[in-house]
């Protein structure tokens, strides 16, 4: 299975994207900075109201709390607690785009021929 396009699959879901879906609730905005409860933690108390910092242009964010920072999949993968390759696919499926592929290597340039023995031919399922 080829591997996910991260940068690609980065371009194409911004940052508030992934808030938005996770329906964070700024309690701060200026400019395009945003602070608010901490989705990843899950701070719900007045006092931790500010501690999760975004910026939208950026795409990044940051907890003072708990110290989770990242760009939008590292803050999806880490609200969901899943490894990186599986938070990509569900965030995809959840923003409802393909997940981008990284091109599937087609010539098996394993280098090297040595001997020249003849490739053997792939199996036939695919
Ligand atoms: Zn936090």
């Amino acid at each position: 299975m080829p591997g996910i396009d991260y940068p690609a699959l980065r371009a194409a879901i911004p940052i508030e994207q992934v808030l938005a879906l996770l329906n964070f609730q700024p309690s701060h905005r200026r400019d395009r900075r945003l602070r608010g409860p901490c989705p990843v933690h899950g701070s719900n108390t007045a006092g931790d109201r500010r501690c999760f910092s975004v910026h939208l242009d950026r795409h990044v964010f940051r907890c003072f709390i708990c110290g989770a920072q990242g760009n939008q999949l590292d803050l999806w993968r880490q609200v969901h607690r899943l490894p990186l390759y599986e938070a990509a696919l569900h965030l995809c499926r959840h923003a409802a785009i393909q997940p981008p592929r990284l091109a599937p290597k087609t010539n098996h340039h394993n280098s090297k021929t040595r001997n020249s023995s003849p490739p053997s031919p792939p199996p036939a399922t695919d």
